[in-house]
């Protein structure tokens, strides 16, 4: 029997079973998917906002601000890269310019420190490349950028270094009991029981809580379609430059990743069956939102495009309490952006406040805060890099090559907390593939190394778990 049960591997499932792992607890995640992080959280735009969009008095105000000022600290506990850039909010006429102010005394009231309208002459300072139609900006210094699935894995990771159980591809089809025994079921027929239930299951929050009886509330989903380009594009801008939001959201921004490429996107459209498709009319309106916020992008450094899908919640704001129709259920749903950038304070909330009204939260001595960065090497020097080849010599061969990314690392990712079982899995800790050639060349190497490292036959290694193998058989 579990303390805890948390349903949903994404980054706020993630945080939440990281932080009860601080405690004298026994919890566990269970996840769909092969591999944790394959919701909203592995694609989107991985901004830590500053503060300034959430209406007042609202969840998302209150957790974003509070995740804002957590985040630089999380990460870097975490092993995981985090950059305080800051923020552009770009006007381009008199009524952009009447929103900026809108936002600005919103962001002081939501308490965002360091906001201010800067004019045009400013803003070319910092931005160079910003279009020549803009006519000034709000400038949100407190803004960041973060990899989200890093952090999303390192937090599982870090939960599992600290005791906590993972079990992926475990489909909750079914939750029968009550507080204090829960039993929750898979569509395989496993099972866990557990004293608590978290409900972090992103779109399928809504079907999660109807398996208790809680019919409170709908999840929408809202499609995200995005370009990135290669790191060579890396400083074509520094801040994360957004147009004037709008009832939809928060509209295309282009922005610096924190590996370095630049990131375009997203679009917003509603799609009732999550699906991740990208198409030609979403990235078209990406190409022109990115041609009109900036002077001539270098679309031709173009390496991929992929889509996120936004699950909000008909009340508008996050969902996170226990359910009236079921105690000992806790809903952490309709979590949209700014989910990400609230993930840590989210997760200190819901353990803290919601949690430890009901279980006794003694610290492990023994708790593990820190977590070693996934992929590393290419940033040593060649002193430290010459120390652990002489150790490990899978180390001094580089199977990425446009990441620069060697054996020993897809090794260690393959073993460590939580084990990537698949290729994308792999890319994901530690960006094999990730580059411009996009796996082209080393897909087949990494596909060998889980091969040998999992004992499991070439043909058995999947893209991304069930029936995504690469290979049919052999031709030889
Ligand atoms: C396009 C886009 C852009 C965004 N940009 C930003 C941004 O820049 N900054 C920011 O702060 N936020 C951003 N967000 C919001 C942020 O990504 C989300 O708030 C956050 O990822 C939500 O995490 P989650 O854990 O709730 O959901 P998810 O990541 O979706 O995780 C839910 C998990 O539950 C699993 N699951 C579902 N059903 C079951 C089941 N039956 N059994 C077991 N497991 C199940 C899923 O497989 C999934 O892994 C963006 C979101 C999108 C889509």
């Amino acid at each position: 029997m579990y303390d805890v049960i948390v349903i949903g591997g994404g980054v706020i499932g993630g945080a939440i079973i990281r932080e009860l792992s601080r405690y004298d607890l026994s919890v566990c995640l269970v996840e769909r998917e092969h591999d944790v992080c394959m919701g909203q959280s592995k694609a989107n735009s991985g901004i830590v906002h500053a503060g300034f969009d959430a209406k007042e008095n609202s969840l998302k105000a209150k957790f974003n601000l509070l995740g804002n000022k957590m985040m630089k600290d999380y990460a870097e506990t975490l092993g995981v890269k985090y950059r305080n850039n800051g923020s552009l909010v770009v006007a381009f006429s008199d009524e952009d310019l009447r929103t900026l102010s809108e936002l600005k005394r919103r962001g002081e009231a939501n308490g965002v420190d360091g906001l201010e309208i800067i004019g045009v002459d400013r803003l070319r300072e910092l931005e160079p490349n910003v279009s020549k139609s803009a006519v000034g900006a709000l400038h949100a210094k407190t803004g960041g950028i973060v990899c989200p699935y890093e952090l999303t894995i390192a937090e599982i990771g870090n939960a599992m270094d600290n005791g906590a159980e993972l079990f992926t591809d475990f489909n909750v089809t079914k939750i029968q009991g009550k507080f204090g025994n829960f039993e929750v079921f898979s569509e395989n027929g496993d099972k866990v029981s557990g004293k608590i239930i978290i409900n972090a299951s992103g779109l399928s929050g809504e079907k999660i809580a109807s398996l208790v009886g809680d019919n409170s509330f709908k999840i929408g989903g809202r499609r995200g379609e995005y370009i990135l380009l290669d790191r060579n594009s890396g400083n074509f801008v520094n801040h994360t430059l957004f147009f004037t939001p709008t009832e939809k959201g928060k509209g295309i921004l282009v922005s610096q990743t924190v590996d370095g490429n630049i990131i375009l996107g997203p679009t917003a459209e509603e799609v009732d069956d999550g699906s991740t498709d990208t198409t030609a009319a979403g990235l078209e309106s990406v190409i022109a939102k990115s041609k009109m916020m900036t002077e001539n992008p270098p679309l031709y450094n173009a390496i991929t495009s992929f889509s996120g899908v936004r699950a909000y919640s008909d009340r508008h704001d996050f969902i996170i309490e226990e359910s009236k129709a079921k105690k000992g259920f806790i809903n952490c749903v309709g979590i949209e952006s700014p989910g990400l950038t609230s993930a840590p304070a989210i997760a200190k909330y819901v353990v803290e406040e919601l949690i430890g009204k009901t279980l006794a939260l003694n610290e492990k001595q023994n708790f593990i805060a820190r977590r070693k960065p996934d992929y590393f090497f290419k940033n040593l020097t060649d002193e430290e890099k010459n120390a652990i080849i002489a150790k490990d010599p899978a180390y001094g061969r580089i199977i990425c090559r446009c990441e620069k990314i060697t054996e020993g690392e897809i090794i260690r990712a393959i073993h460590e907390n939580p084990p990537a079982k698949d290729i994308d899995a792999v890319k994901r800790r530690t960006r094999a593939g990730m580059g411009r050639c996009q796996g082209g060349f080393c897909q087949p190497y990494v596909a060998e190394i889980i091969s040998r490292e999992l004992g499991i036959p070439l043909e058995k290694v999947t893209k991304k778990g069930k029936n995504s193998e690469l290979l049919s058989g052999r031709a030889k």
